[in-house]
């Protein structure tokens, strides 16, 4: 059936989003890591899978092996999966995404989240970016229009908004989030009934 998957660096609240969104008791604050394999889940009411891969990034006590090995599972999957994906979610800690990125963008260097971003278009896979812990920020919009900067996507982020979706999942505030992914899967069904 159609899918919908999750991917993001690990603590970014991913588990809690997925935890949200199914209605189903998914373990949070995992030791990292371990999670090496998809967990599928339905999505609550609707006739979809949400698929969540492993984290990745920084994790303490995970070896460098480890950590790229996951980056490449993920990667994998995406490219092995791609005709069955309608949504790709990019999930980001609103708080501390964009120091990340920039971080690790260089001459010859390109953040791995924004790789992903890219990979997820490149394979036609329509990508959200659910900008999680946004009751941590401030500066919202700001905070907001610097991360479409950095995915390349022209500010302000309030055209974005199929794609940018602020959300707070441990609060369960992911309406925006929500909407987004709906969007995008009855435009899909739409499509498919030409
Ligand atoms: P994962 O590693 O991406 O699956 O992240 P988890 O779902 O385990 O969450 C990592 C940490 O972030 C936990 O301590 C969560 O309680 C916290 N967290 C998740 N969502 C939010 C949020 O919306 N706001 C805040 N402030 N913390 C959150």
């Amino acid at each position: 059936s159609d899918e919908v998957v999750l991917v993001g660096r690990s603590n970014v609240g991913k588990s809690t989003l997925m935890r949200e969104i199914t209605g189903h008791s998914v373990p949070t604050g995992q030791k990292p890591g371990v999670t090496r394999k998809p967990n599928h889940f339905d999505w609550a009411s609707d006739d979809f899978v949400v698929t969540d891969l492993p984290g990745f990034g920084f994790m303490s006590g995970v070896e460098d092996e480890v950590r790229e090995a996951i980056k490449t599972d993920v990667v994998r999957y995406l490219e092995a999966n791609a005709d069955d994906i309608l949504v790709g979610v990019l999930v980001l800690d609103g708080k501390a995404a964009v120091d990340i990125i920039d971080r690790h963008s260089g001459d010859d260097e390109i953040p791995h989240v924004v790789e992903l971003f890219y990979l997820l278009e490149d394979l036609g896979i329509t990508p959200v970016v659910a900008v999680n812990k946004m009751d941590k920020v401030d500066d919202r919009d700001e905070r907001l229009d610097d991360i479409a900067d950095r995915l390349g996507l022209l500010p302000p982020w309030k055209q974005w908004q199929d794609t940018i979706a602020p959300i707070a999942a441990k609060h369960g505030r992911i309406d925006p989030f929500e909407a987004a992914v709906r969007t995008h899967l009855e435009d899909a069904k739409r499509h498919d009934l030409k």
